[in-house]
């Protein structure tokens, strides 16, 4: 049976991403639970009859055996539009651009320029949407910081800016779409887009009302240990955080050298704090600590299958400003035509080209496009099961690229442990004395050699006397 097939095959190897899709559907003996790892995932119901359901979970997973059909949705979706592109690493696409939001408060309130919540509110304001789906703040669980909610008005929008990186599931929010008519946008990281995607292939009442997509670049997911482990550094426990902000931006830092700011109580007082990432142990993102398995088994990281794709122009000409700026991939002719109607009064934009949009996410395409390659390579070596994926499996790579995948895969392994271990002696210090073993090992791997060093810094000081 097919609830079985997947428990067995996605959630038992560690590929869930904990969208709830698998729960959302009509009979589905499934329901998402945040288990031992700060993780979603799906569990049965006690005593829910397994019927067989009309849609089958296998079919909309993300992570599913042959559920890799990003550059197929696209193709479907996008591939007749006029003056259609494609490119391998954005998948298919009109224009790109680098830009910010000038109007109003968007881009202060933005994680980088503001752009994913304006182009909501522009769907709002011509009526082209009657609501918008995104994660905000969770009012009525002290557990679950954020969650998937509705916001109708453009006040309501912008009370959810910014990102989270924390987890969130879809269960909940899409049968509240297919019990209550109206037109909506869904906002969502890529895997969840092309999920919702492959179950409005079937479902047509999720079909008819999710009319917008706008995916979000991604460079993975966080468990809730991510955010626990920060409140905890600043002096909040982890069962007293009530409040994060994961992209505070710092006046007169680039636009990478972002702060968070936390809540929470302390013996009884509201506390706030805040500090640089790059002050924090759990924060460099190549490091990452608190990963989700699945993560390290996508290649998707623009949002291929939505209709325009939100993330940060991380380009040295854009880093620069710490007001933040947007990459934006557009694949929707209509969401083309806002751009070019506002483009000069309510946004600023530069047309960007593919090889740009890449390297604004170079680390990221390398991790999940080579790195994966390998990653893919080990799993078949060890003949253990996966789900299928548009990269294909490679052995190709230096020796020391390989260890550095190995290793990375396994801090972000190591940090649930590590996590746990602090926990019960109630002490964030047990988690740094775990994990600084593997993190300098790791460090000694990715530091360049004296030569490489000298030879870069022979390169720079040429560069410098070019540009005299
Ligand atoms: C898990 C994660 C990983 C990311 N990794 C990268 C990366 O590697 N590189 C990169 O360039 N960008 C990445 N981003 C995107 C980036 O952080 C910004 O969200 C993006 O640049 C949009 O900024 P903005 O100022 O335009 O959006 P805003 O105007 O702030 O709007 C953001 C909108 O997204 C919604 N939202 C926030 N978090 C989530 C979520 N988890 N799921 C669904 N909706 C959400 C908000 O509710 C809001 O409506 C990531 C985002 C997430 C959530
Ligand atoms: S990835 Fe989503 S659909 Fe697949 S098992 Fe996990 S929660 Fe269910
Ligand atoms: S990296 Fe891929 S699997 Fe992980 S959250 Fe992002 S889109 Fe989903």
């Amino acid at each position: 049976m097919d609830i079985k097939e997947l428990l067995g095959t996605v959630v038992e190897n560690d590929y869930c991403i904990g969208c709830g899709l698998c729960a959302s559907l009509t009979d589905s003996p499934l329901t998402m639970k945040i288990n031992e790892n700060g993780k979603y995932e799906p569990y049965l119901y006690e005593n829910r009859v397994q019927d067989e359901m009309e849609i089958s979970p296998l079919s909309v997973c993300p992570f599913a055996k042959n559920n890799n059909k990003e550059t197929e949705i696209g193709k479907s979706v996008f591939g007749d539009i006029k003056n259609i592109r494609y490119d391998e690493y954005s998948g298919y696409y009109i224009k790109s651009y680098a830009g910010y939001v000038k109007e109003g408060d968007y881009r202060s309130k933005g994680s980088s320029g503001g752009m994913g919540n304006w182009i909501a509110s522009q769907l709002l304001k011509e009526n082209l949407i009657d609501g918008v789906i995104h994660v905000k703040s969770n009012s009525n669980d002290n557990e679950v910081l954020f969650d998937y909610q509705i916001s109708n008005t453009i006040d309501e929008l912008s009370r959810g800016a910014k990102s989270k990186y924390y987890p969130i599931e879809m269960s909940q929010v899409l049968q509240f779409v297919k019990e209550n008519n109206g037109k909506y946008a869904l906002i969502g990281i890529p895997c969840y887009i092309k999920g919702v995607r492959l179950l409005a292939e079937q479902d047509e009442v999720i079909n008819e009302r999710i009319k917008f997509f706008i995916g979000l670049v991604c460079g993975h997911l966080k468990s809730d240990m991510f955010a626990k482990s920060i409140g905890w550094q600043m002096g909040i426990k982890p069962d007293e955080l009530t409040e994060i902000d994961f992209r505070k931006k710092l006046e007169d830092r680039a636009a990478n050298n972002y702060g968070v700011e936390v809540k929470g109580e302390n013996n009884g007082d509201e506390i706030v704090r805040s500090s640089p990432t790059k002050e924090l142990y759990t924060t460099n993102w190549g490091q990452g600590m608190f990963k989700y398995n699945a993560c390290e088994f996508c290649d998707d990281v623009l949002a291929e299958t939505a209709d325009v794709t939100v993330g940060d122009a991380w380009l040295p000409e854009y880093s620069k400003d710490s007001k933040g700026t947007n990459v934006i991939v557009i694949r929707n002719p209509i969401i083309q035509k806002i751009f070019a109607n506002n483009m000069d009064d309510s946004i600023y934009i530069e047309e960007l080209s593919s090889e740009k949009v890449y390297q604004s996410q170079a680390g990221g395409f390398r991790h999940r496009r080579d790195g994966l390659s390998y990653r893919l390579y080990v799993k078949d070596q060890n003949s253990e099961w996966r789900p299928n994926k548009r990269v294909k499996p490679s052995n190709k790579h230096s020796s020391k690229r390989k260890k550095i995948y190995v290793k990375r895969m396994q801090l972000s392994q190591e940090s649930f442990k590590a996590y746990k271990i602090a926990e019960k002696e109630n002490d964030f210090n047990a988690y740094i004395d775990y994990m600084d073993p593997l993190l300098k090992d790791y460090k000694k791997l990715n530091t360049p050699s004296l030569a490489r060093r000298a030879l870069r810094k022979v390169k720079r000081e040429a560069e410098k006397l070019v540009r005299k």
